[in-house]
């Protein structure tokens, strides 16, 4: 193992030093993957050096998410901090069912659940669960919400007709979770945003009152922090309101912006969180941990161990529930994803993690007075958004993206809202620095310059 370590390090250390020098990998057409690099299997071993340079090779030419030319999704950067607590899970290599296999372990995946539920504003009976990814929350969400309509269905299956409550500008992973709860994709009721990108409540509240009227079930309401493509924040209370009156559960989809919660100066566009009966957020977007860290919270543990206990003699042999997480989690076997939360937040403080995601908005700030200052831009996003998204020379944000990522020079994404079309800079990334976001700018310019055919009229 020691040996292997070196390797390690060797390798890693040769990854740093050619992000510097190459912050964007080559780009690999997926057609050309497997000639370009040693990828295959075969019956017999490698030699010690042919394993190490394919491996090499391999990795230099996987696209660099840590860099300050990397804005295409919602997470980037690298965490030093946080990358050695999940190095450190891997070598310990526990699974995060049990005290018994995992011991203190879950203690530290505990206290960091109960210390986002204080600051939520919930009590004692409040709990949670970490689950892969933001998708996973959103679905445990989803099944509690429906077990606390009808706590038969986990018997007997889904009869009556449920209904489920988003906007046109939520995550995927409602509609494609409602098919795997049995509630139906269906059953998702799509409602209408305003200019800003948030739910419009009375749309909301109608689409419920024409559900109730044809007997159907109103079962979830979703509201987005941080909605994917613009980064809006619907508005808590007006929907807690609603929820309240039709005794419907309300989620809260933090996966990308939740972790505002941790910002005294930006938890207000969460405001009214407490009154939600789920909450999740991705650590590893705005708080920048390595993926996944996605954690649940839940305003009464009861509906987890409702939705997820299952009796296991095989498996639970010791110990009070409370102290084995796999009876109140999506999975068996399980990562250990707070660790590398946890070796993070032990560093900083929480003071830190506030640093860190308002670091986001600074950066995101100073994209946007770039692009005010310059008539060149059109800006379609608004303040207290960390996706930045805008049109350079009314070039297709779509051709333009494309071309960037084909010539190594930057990986940058494009989005829709009331049919436009532009570019979408997520400045997500804490490790950079207002001049990275400027160097951005400049080789998108630089870029456009030298390849004028884009700003033809025929191009576009
Ligand atoms: C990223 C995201 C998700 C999904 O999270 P994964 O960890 O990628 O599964 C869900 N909702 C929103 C709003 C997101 O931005």
């Amino acid at each position: 193992m020691k040996d292997t370590l070196k390797t390690f390090n060797e390798i890693a250390s040769l990854l740093l030093e050619k992000e510097k020098s190459k912050p964007v990998a080559d780009f690999i057409p997926s057609k050309d993957v497997f000639n370009t690099l040693d990828i295959s299997l075969q019956e017999t071993p490698v030699v010690d050096e042919v394993f190490l340079n394919s491996l090499k090779e391999l990795l230099l030419h996987t696209p660099k998410t840590a860099t300050n030319t990397f804005f295409n999704q919602l997470f980037g950067g690298r965490n030093d901090k946080a990358v050695l607590g999940d190095l450190l899970a891997v070598m310990i290599n526990n699974s995060m069912y049990t005290y018994k296999a995992a011991g203190p372990q879950i203690g530290v995946e505990k206290v960091i659940l109960e210390k986002v539920c204080a600051m939520i504003g919930w009590d004692t009976n409040s709990g949670g669960s970490f689950a892969p990814g933001g998708s996973m929350t959103n679905f445990m969400a989803m099944l509690m919400a429906r077990d606390s309509k009808n706590n038969h269905v986990r018997l007997d299956g889904v009869s009556e007709r449920m209904t489920v409550y988003t906007s046109t500008e939520s995550h995927y992973s409602i509609p494609k979770n409602a098919a795997f709860a049995g509630i139906g994709r269906n059953q998702v009721r799509y409602i209408p945003v305003d200019s800003f990108g948030k739910i419009i409540p009375s749309k909301l509240a109608e689409s419920i009152k024409a559900d109730i009227k044809n007997g159907y079930i109103p079962t979830l309401v979703n509201a987005t922090a941080g909605t994917t493509v613009l980064g809006a924040f619907d508005d808590i209370l007006p929907l807690s309101e609603i929820c309240k009156k039709y005794d419907i559960w309300l989620h809260i989809d933090g996966a990308y912006c939740g972790s505002v919660l941790f910002s005294n100066k930006y938890k207000h566009l969460i405001k009214g969180v407490e009154n939600a009966d789920s909450f999740s957020f991705n650590a590893h977007k705005m708080i920048g941990t390595p993926l996944t860290c996605s954690l649940l919270l839940v305003k009464n543990k009861m509906y987890l161990d409702q939705s997820f206990a299952n009796e296991a003699d095989y498996l639970y042999q010791t110990d009070e529930d409370d102290f084995n997480p796999g009876k109140t989690s999506l999975q068996c076997g399980r990562r250990n994803d707070a660790l590398k939360f946890w070796t993070l937040w032990k560093s900083v403080g929480t003071k830190g993690l506030e640093a860190i995601v308002d670091k986001q908005f600074e950066l995101a700030n100073v994209a946007r007075t770039y692009i005010n200052s310059n008539p060149d831009y059109k800006l379609y996003s608004y303040d207290n958004s960390i996706s930045v998204c805008f049109n350079y020379k009314d070039i297709p944000a779509r051709k333009l993206c494309t071309l960037l990522y084909e010539k190594s020079k930057l990986l940058v994404g494009y989005g829709t809202f009331n049919d436009e079309e532009f570019i979408r800079l997520v400045t997500i990334n804490a490790q950079n620095e207002n001049e990275d976001i400027l160097h951005f700018f400049n080789t998108l310019e630089v870029f456009i310059n030298e390849n004028s055919f884009l700003v033809n009229k025929s191009f576009k």
